[in-house]
């Protein structure tokens, strides 16, 4: 079997061991005889496994079993923009609208409260991240999403929120980079993009902060039911769970969030320099540089003739997901952790050579 260069924005590329460890796990999960589809999730062997994803995990982040728990929930990161208003949203909450996402976060939220726009970019297009924003000091929490998975513009730092909890949907860099994760009290990513398939949801969240919740919420949409239930309330999406298990173990292998987060600028240095050495052609939707995500990168050229020409071409050359998200156009290449060098520096070399064809 041939991988191509996978550039997906998600469902996206995975560590080949990931792939081959979930295979064989779907033909025999650790020797019990059953593959990872049929076994019980509240079997030992399926409860040590989530257990020690769970561990595995805040180990990563660097965060203490004691403050937060690890919830594996389905609904998509979607489910989560309604789930955290629900829980949470009591007097009123500020969203900072970066992007589509975090759009249709503050829309959900909107609907059972009061969401405020405490900020946005999207006068300029979101082709940045507010450097300014007007939060305020008695909401319920400050919303943020801190890649933005379509326009390519990511948070370098986490923002300081004072005494209001920071709520941060991370679905398109989890995991890419060390944050201080320590400063927010909910974080929600969906597999797909960073860790794992599609499918699961992984949903950190501060316990202390549960005293805060709304207390009358239908049994699945509450919090409480998941953290008192250990992700076991209803049956949790278990082959996704394994896979996000032997994600934990590739990012533990690879030496943690310091060394992913070189690995992964190295790879998207390969792209940006291209797109800086021919600004003429190629167009970077992020205009400023310190706010280029290192995850998605999205950039157009003269037309869009062009444009299908190079996705065209990059095919023939193995080079696969480069069109630009249907709301945007364009060119968008996804670098999650799971690309191999190998792959951005081929994109690079297409990308020199596609200039000088067609300049
Ligand atoms: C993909 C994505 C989502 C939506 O995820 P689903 O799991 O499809 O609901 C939400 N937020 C961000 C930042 C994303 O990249």
């Amino acid at each position: 079997m041939t991988r191509v260069h996978n550039f997906n924005a998600g469902p996206a590329i995975l560590p080949l061991d990931v792939v081959q460890e979930t295979a064989a796990a779907v033909l025999d999960f650790n020797g019990t005889g059953m593959g990872i589809m049929e076994i019980s999730h509240r079997s030992k062997e399926f409860d040590a496994m989530i257990k020690e994803a769970q561990a595995d995990l805040l180990s990563i982040m660097n965060l203490s079993a004691d403050e937060y728990a690890v919830l594996f929930l389905g609904g998509g990161a979607s489910m989560q923009f309604l789930m955290v208003a629900s829980n949470f949203l009591k007097t009123s909450a500020d969203y900072i609208v970066t992007g589509v996402w975090a759009k249709k976060a503050y829309e959900e939220a909107a609907m059972l409260g009061d969401a405020k726009v405490s900020a946005s970019s999207k006068e300029t297009k979101f082709n940045q991240i507010p450097k300014t924003w007007n939060l305020n000091p008695d909401a319920d929490y400050v919303h943020i999403t801190t890649n933005n998975t379509i326009y390519g513009t990511e948070w370098k730092t986490l923002p300081e929120t004072g005494n209001v909890p920071l709520v941060a949907d991370m679905s398109s860099n989890f995991l890419s980079r060390p944050y201080d994760f320590g400063k927010c009290n909910l974080i929600y990513a969906g597999a797909q993009k960073n860790v794992g398939p599609s499918g699961v949801t992984i949903v950190i969240i501060k316990k202390s902060w549960m005293e805060k919740a709304n207390e009358k919420l239908p049994t699945m949409l509450n919090y409480r039911t998941h953290i008192d239930n250990e992700s076991l309330f209803n049956t949790p999406p278990c082959l996704p769970i394994y896979a996000f298990h032997r994600t934990m173990k590739w990012i533990l292998k690879m030496g943690g969030l310091e060394a992913i987060q070189l690995h992964n600028e190295k790879k998207a240095a390969y792209i940006y320099d291209v797109i800086d050495k021919y600004s003429d052609f190629y167009k970077g939707h992020v205009v400023v540089k310190e706010d280029r995500s290192l995850m998605n990168i999205s950039w157009n050229l003269p037309s869009a003739e062009l444009e299908e020409k190079f996705v065209k071409e990059a095919k023939a050359l193995n080079m696969v997901g480069l069109k630009g998200h249907r709301s945007v156009g364009g060119i968008r290449a996804s670098t999650y952790n799971a690309l191999p060098l190998e792959s951005a520096e081929a994109l690079a070399n297409f990308m020199v050579e596609f200039y000088n064809n067609n300049k």
